[in-house]
This record gives structure tokens, C-alpha cells and sequence, in this order.
């Protein structure tokens, strides 16, 4: 039997990540994937190459909110996957408008088609960032939404009105919860592939404020590798935070990407604080540990070594947005 999986977001970091996964050599049986992104700054339909001419794959370009295009899109579908948003914190700080339009009344416009087309499951993809700052100790699920950030507050409305579509109508719905991603086909806006990319172009990497900002650090194939464990086998009405066991601060993290990019310290330039920064961020991951048998296997080391390759060797990727971005920014 056939299981057709709509992919919001699927031109971006992680959602292209699980479509190449899903339609690769080692992905399940009998699937078939249509993407359905908007492509925006964010979206590359370079990142979903390597399964274009998949049989099992279709590509369409619109917005989650148009719901005259995600009504009968979502009804000819088993299950979404729902990855698309407004993803870059910093940008959430500049104008909120979009995160709002996108993640929150986005998300509603997919969860009411689900319910209009008899969706079987509605995988959505949330973050650790839901919960806030904590000093010690991870989250587990059940704790209070503390959201800092008007990106953040706009994936916690997400994720409350996926819940009440459960509550209320019984959507069968699983929320993850992950911690920071890192990996190959990262846009260069994020910390990890920023500095990476100015590090190899000679330039210097921006440190916020005293650069003790803790994250953990979760590697795109572990987070893909427990996203399709919560959508085979997770429960409706479950929400998995999903870790990768590497807590770094900004700073050491700094010194791992300025070693493996062969560059120093004076590369490095102390830029003031993020305006509402979080401090620390920290899943439990023992629910999906226990009840799924979820745990990260991706080495950091070695992993940040391959991610600093990969941007070496495919800079026709990431030049161009580069330059994009400097255009726009003039
Ligand atoms: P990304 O910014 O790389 O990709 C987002 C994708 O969504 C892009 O392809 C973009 O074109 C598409 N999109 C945006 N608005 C759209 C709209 N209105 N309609 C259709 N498509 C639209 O994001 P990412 O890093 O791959 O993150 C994917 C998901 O994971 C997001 O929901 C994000 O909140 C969550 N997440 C990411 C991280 C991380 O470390 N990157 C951590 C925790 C959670």
C-alpha cells in the first residue's frame, strides 16, 4: 500500500533533508511525496535535486495559507509533514507580521484542510524554543510554554492550535519538539553555516554579547531519524522533544568551527547581545527515548568536520544566496 506524504517547507534546511530521506536508497517502502513550498528566501529547489525525477515525488510551489490550493492538495494526501514557517529568530526581532501570517495562520489553514480532507496523521515540527530559557536542568514535555521571541511565540500558537484540533476533533496529531539543528544545505543566515562560510571567504564571524549561550546541538539525519519514528510510531495526541546529546556554548562552539575552518580568535568579532536572548535551552529527550527508542547517533566532532567539507566543496550552493542577501540588505 501506497502512503502519500505532503511536505510543507520540503525546499528548505530540514524539510528537504526528510524528502531526500524518504525517496532515498534507505527510506521506507511505498511512499510518495509531493512538496508543497512557497519558496521563499528560504527555499531552494537545488536542496531537492537529488529526488526530482523520483517517481514518487511531485513539487508544487504555493502558500500554506492559500487554502483554495492546500484544501484539495491536503484531501488527495495520507499524512503531512509540516515543516514550513518563518524559521530566523533575528529577522522575528525586525518585523513579527510574517512569523505570525505563516507559522500561526499558516498552520490553521493546513490543520482545517486535514480535518475537511480526513487527513490520517498531522506531523508538525515545532522547537525546543517553545519553552524558553531555563539555567538548569531540560525541559520534559510537560512543561509550561515560556516563549521569548515573537518567532518562538508564533511556533507555541502554532503548536496550541495543532493540540486543540486533537482535543477538540480528534485530529490525530504529533507534535516535535527539537532541539538546534546543524548539517550540509543549512542557509548561511544561521550561526553554524554563517561563520562557517565567512571563515572559508577570510571574513570575520559575529560572537553575541559574552558568547555563553548554551544550545544544543542536534545533527539533520538524528532529527529526520525521530521525526519518522513519531510519524510511523508515535501516538496522536503526543508531543516528542527530540535532542541531539551535545550542549555547547556560543563560545566553544565559536572555537570548534574557527579550528576546523583553520582560523583564529582574531576572526572573531564581539557584536552586542541579541535583543531577549535566551540563555540556555535543554531537552529531555526520555519520552522518545522510551517510548519509540529514540537516541542521537551522530558524533559532533566529527559530523561539524563533514558540514565545514560540504560548505568547501559546494560553494555554487551557498554563494549565490550569499550574494542575495547582500543585494537585499543595500
Ligand atoms: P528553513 O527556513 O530552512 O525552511 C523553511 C521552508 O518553508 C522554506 O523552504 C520556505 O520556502 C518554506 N516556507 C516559508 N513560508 C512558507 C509559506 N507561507 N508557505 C509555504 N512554504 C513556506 O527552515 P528549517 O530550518 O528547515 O526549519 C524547518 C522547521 O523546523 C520550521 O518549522 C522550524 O521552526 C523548525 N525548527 C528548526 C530548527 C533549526 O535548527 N533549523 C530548530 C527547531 C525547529
Amino acid at each position: 500500500m501506497t502512503t502519500r506524504i505532503l511536505v510543507t517547507g520540503g525546499a528548505g534546511f530540514i524539510g528537504s533533508h526528510h524528502v531526500r530521506t524518504l525517496l532515498g536508497p534507505d527510506g521506507p517502502p511505498g511512499v510518495e511525496v509531493t512538496v508543497l513550498d512557497a519558496l521563499t528566501y528560504a527555499g531552494n529547489l537545488a536542496n531537492l535535486a537529488p529526488v526530482r525525477a523520483h517517481p514518487g515525488f511531485r513539487f508544487v510551489r504555493g502558500d500554506i495559507r492559500d487554502g483554495a490550493l492546500v484544501d484539495p492538495l491536503v484531501a488527495e494526501h495520507d499524512e503531512v509533514v509540516h515543516f514550513a514557517a518563518e524559521s530566523h529568530v533575528d529577522r522575528s526581532i525586525e518585523s513579527a507580521g510574517e512569523f505570525v501570517a505563516t507559522n500561526v495562520l499558516g498552520t490553521q489553514t493546513l490543520l482545517d484542510a486535514a480535518l475537511r480532507g480526513g487527513l490520517k496523521t498531522f506531523v508538525h515540527i515545532s522547537t525546543d524554543e517553545v519553552y524558553g530559557s531555563l539555567a538548569e536542568g531540560s525541559w520534559p514535555e510537560d512543561d509550561p510554554l515560556r516563549p521569548n521571541s515573537p518567532y518562538a511565540a508564533s511556533k507555541a500558537s502554532a503548536e496550541l492550535l495543532v493540540m486543540a484540533f486533537h482535543r477538540t476533533h480528534g485530529l490525530d496529531v504529533r507534535v516535535t519538539r527539537c532541539s538546534n539543528n546543524y548539517g550540509h544545505h543549512h542557509y548561511p543566515e544561521k550561526l553554524i553555516p554563517l561563520f562557517i562560510t565567512n571563515l572559508l571567504d577570510g571574513k570575520r564571524v559575529p560572537l553575541y554579547g559574552d558568547g555563553l549561550h548554551v544550545r544544543d546541538w542536534l545533527h539533520i539525519d538524528d532529527h529526520v531519524r525521530g521525526i519518522e519514528l513519531v510519524r510511523t510510531l508515535g501516538r496522536p495526541g503526543g508531543i516528542y522533544n527530540i535532542g541531539g546529546g551535545t550542549e555547547l556554548t556560543n563560545k566553544d562552539l565559536t572555537g570548534r568551527l574557527l579550528a576546523a575552518c583553520g582560523a583564529g580568535w582574531d576572526q572573531v568579532e564581539h557584536v552586542e547581545d541579541r535583543k531577549g536572548h535566551d540563555r540556555r535551552y535543554s531537552v529531555d529527550w526520555t519520552r522518545i527515548r522510551d517510548e519509540l527508542g529514540y537516541a542521537p547517533e551522530v558524533a559532533f566532532d566529527e559530523a561539524l568536520a563533514e558540514t565545514v567539507a560540504w560548505y568547501r566543496a559546494n560553494r555554487g550552493w551557498w554563494e549565490p544566496l550569499k550574494a542575495r542577501a547582500t543585494a537585499g540588505s543595500r
